[in-house]
C-alpha cells in the first residue's frame, strides 16, 4: 500500500527507524503522556496497555536527516511529520493529516527554507516562539528546517534552547547534508536523533520515475544513472531538454581542453551557463515578489503620508532585492556544483575504465569518450583529473570564488 513514505527512494533502514518512530509518537498521545517525559534517546514509552514499543524505536524532540543532496533528506522530514500528525499514526497517506502535511497546509508544521545562503537569527526567534503554542490539530508541532546547514550561529543558538527545552508536543526536523561540526554545530547533534539517509540505487531512482512520473523505462534509467542517486535531478533530465543540453555541453569540456587558452574559455563557459540557468530559475520568482509588495504598498499613492509611505517602502524594496540577491547567489552556486557532479562522473568513468572496475558508468552516453581517455591517460591520470574536479568544489564550498576556483580546475584537468 502506498503511504507517505513511498516517495523516499532506496532508504529502507530511514525509513524503518521512523515507522516505528511514529507508531511510538501515537502511543504518546494515547498514554496521554507529555512526550516530555520521553527519554531522548529512545527510552521506552507507556502504550496504554497496547503492544510493547521498541525502546530504540522512542519518540524524541530533536531529529536530524543527513546525507548527500538529492537523497531525499526533506522528502524523509515531511513525510515523518505527515506520519506524527496521522490520525492513524502511520502516514496512511489517506487522512486530513497526511494529506494537508504533504500539501504544506497543516497548521501545525512548518517548513524552512533558507532562500539565501543562511538563516537569520530573527527567523529562527519567531520560529521557535510560534512552535512553542499548543498544537492546535491536538497532536505535535512540527518545525522542519531544511539546510539546517545554513544556520548562522546566533541562528543556530536560538534553535539550541528550544531543542535543550522543548514543549512538550513540539518537534524539530532538521536537515543536513551531514553531521560534520561545519554543518551542523555538536551541541545541536548531541541533542538531536541521527536519520541517515544513503544514495539511492540508479535501479531505485529509475523506477521511481517511471512510477511516479510517468517516464519510459529507458529514459529513466539513463536519468537514474545520470543524476548519480540525485531524485530531482533525475527527473528534471528525463523532462526538460534544458538540462540535458547543459549536462551535454558540460560533458563537452574534458575534449575542448586543449590548451591554456582554451581552458581559460572553457572555465569562462562554465561560469556563465551556471549564472544563466540560476537566471532563469529565479526570475519569475523576483519578478512575481516586486510586483506584489508594489501593489501592498499602492505604488503611486499621493495623499497625506504618501511620503512617509514612500520612505518606509523604500526600506522595504531595499530590503527584498537584499533578498533576491541572496537567493541568486545561492541558486547559481548550485547550478555550478551540478555542472560539477556531472564532470566528476565523466572522470570518474575514465577512472573506473582504466581500473577495469565491474561498475556501471555513471554516463552511458560519454562511456565512449571517457574509455578514450582512460586509455590516454591510465588510472592516475584519470584520478588527478577527478580528484581537481572535487578540490574545486570543496574550495568553493569554502568560499573561495568560484571563477577562481574554475580556472584552476580547468588548467589542472588540461595538464593532467
Ligand atoms: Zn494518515
Amino acid at each position: 500500500m502506498p503511504d507517505v513514505f513511498t516517495d523516499l527512494v532506496g532508504q529502507d533502514e530511514a525509513v524503518e527507524t521512523l515507522r516505528r518512530a511514529a507508531a511510538s509518537a501515537a502511543a504518546v498521545l494515547r498514554a496521554g503522556s507529555p512526550a516530555g517525559t520521553v527519554d531522548p534517546d529512545g527510552g521506552d514509552v507507556d502504550a496504554g496497555g497496547e503492544r510493547a514499543v521498541d525502546p530504540r524505536a522512542g519518540m524524541t524532540h530533536a531529529w536530524i536527516f543527513t546525507g548527500p543532496p538529492g537523497s531525499g533528506r526533506s522528502v524523509a522530514a515531511r513525510a515523518f511529520a505527515a506520519a506524527l500528525q496521522c490520525v492513524h499514526g502511520t502516514g496512511c497517506g489517506e487522512c486530513p493529516g497526511c494529506h494537508t502535511t504533504m500539501t504544506g497546509t497543516h497548521a501545525d508544521v512548518r517548513l524552512v527554507v533558507p532562500e539565501g545562503l543562511s538563516i537569520s537569527v530573527g527567523e529562527m526567534r519567531s520560529l521557535v516562539l510560534r512552535a512553542a503554542s499548543t498544537p492546535s490539530g491536538g497532536r505535535w508541532q512540527v518545525v522542519i528546517i531544511e539546510d539546517a546547514d545554513r544556520l548562522t550561529e546566533a541562528a543556530g543558538n536560538a534553535l539550541l534552547k528550544a531543542i535543550e527545552e522543548p514543549p512538550p508536543r513540539t518537534v524539530f526536523l532538521l536537515c543536513a547534508p551531514s553531521t560534520h561540526p561545519d554543518d551542523v554545530s555538536v551541541t545541536i547533534r548531541s541533542r538531536c536523533r541521527l536519520v541517515p539517509l544513503r544514495q539511492p540505487p540508479a535501479e531505485a531512482v529509475a523506477e521511481v520515475l517511471v512510477r511516479r512520473d510517468g517516464i519510459a523505462p529507458d529514459v529513466a534509467a539513463w536519468a537514474g544513472a545520470a543524476a548519480q542517486g540525485h531524485v530531482g535531478r533525475a527527473r528534471r533530465l528525463a523532462r526538460d531538454p534544458e538540462a540535458r543540453k547543459r549536462r551535454d555541453a558540460v560533458l563537452a569540456v574534458p575534449r575542448r581542453l586543449t590548451g591554456v587558452g582554451a581552458a581559460f574559455d572553457a572555465a569562462s563557459a562554465l561560469i556563465e551557463a551556471a549564472e544563466a540557468e540560476a537566471a532563469a530559475a529565479v526570475v519569475e520568482a523576483d519578478e512575481a515578489e516586486r510586483a506584489a509588495l508594489q501593489t501592498a504598498l499602492g505604488a503611486g499613492g499621493t495623499g497625506r503620508g504618501a511620503a512617509g509611505a514612500i520612505r518606509g517602502a523604500a526600506g522595504q524594496l531595499k530590503e527584498l532585492e537584499k533578498r533576491q540577491k541572496s537567493r541568486a547567489t545561492r541558486a547559481q552556486r548550485d547550478a555550478l556544483d551540478r555542472a560539477l557532479v556531472d564532470l566528476a562522473g565523466f572522470y570518474r568513468d575514465a577512472l573506473t575504465t582504466a581500473l577495469r572496475a565491474p561498475v556501471a558508468p555513471v554516463h552511458t552516453d560519454t562511456a565512449a569518450l571517457a574509455a578514450a581517455g582512460a586509455q590516454k591517460w591510465d588510472a592516475e591520470g584519470s584520478l588527478r583529473r577527478l580528484e581537481a574536479v572535487l578540490a574545486c568544489r570543496a574550495a568553493i564550498e569554502a568560499n573561495v570564488k568560484p571563477r577562481i576556483a574554475v580556472e584552476a580546475m580547468m588548467l589542472a584537468l588540461w595538464r593532467g
